[in-house]
């Protein structure tokens, strides 16, 4: 199924839904959403932000144009923690489109390696 987010968070008064527009299989949709903003709230002491919940997902009407955005399908590809310095991390590759990345210490958030750090590779193909 195509869907958007209805998510709210403690600044806003009334809940509100995202322009992205993400693709998953029916059955575990909101599951996987659920994972995403857990993602997003995980990621706020790195990068800032109100720590958000879901609220609903919301199906996307079939035959909208508006471009899919696919996250990658990332897989650890490390059976133990690396560590460089004092810094731990664990590597990943996309199932689907094979970027590589690195997440770092405790957090969920991947950082993609050098050659797919353009805003172009944030989403899978
Ligand atoms: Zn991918």
């Amino acid at each position: 199924m195509r869907f958007r987010l209805k998510v709210k968070d403690d600044l806003r008064a009334e809940p509100w839904i995202e322009s992205t527009i993400y693709e998953h299989e029916d059955s575990t949709a909101r599951a996987w959403a659920e994972d995403l903003v857990k993602q997003y709230n995980d990621g706020i002491p790195r990068f800032g932000g109100v720590p958000r919940t879901l609220v609903e997902i919301l199906p996307e009407p079939e035959g909208t144009s508006s471009p899919t955005k696919k996250p990658h399908e990332w897989e650890k590809t490390n059976a133990v923690t690396l560590q460089k310095g004092n810094r731990f991390y664990d590597t990943h590759t996309c199932k689907n489109c094979g970027i590589t990345a690195k997440s770092f210490g405790l957090s969920t958030s991947k950082k993609r390696d050098a050659p797919w750090r353009s805003v172009k590779y944030e989403f899978c193909k």
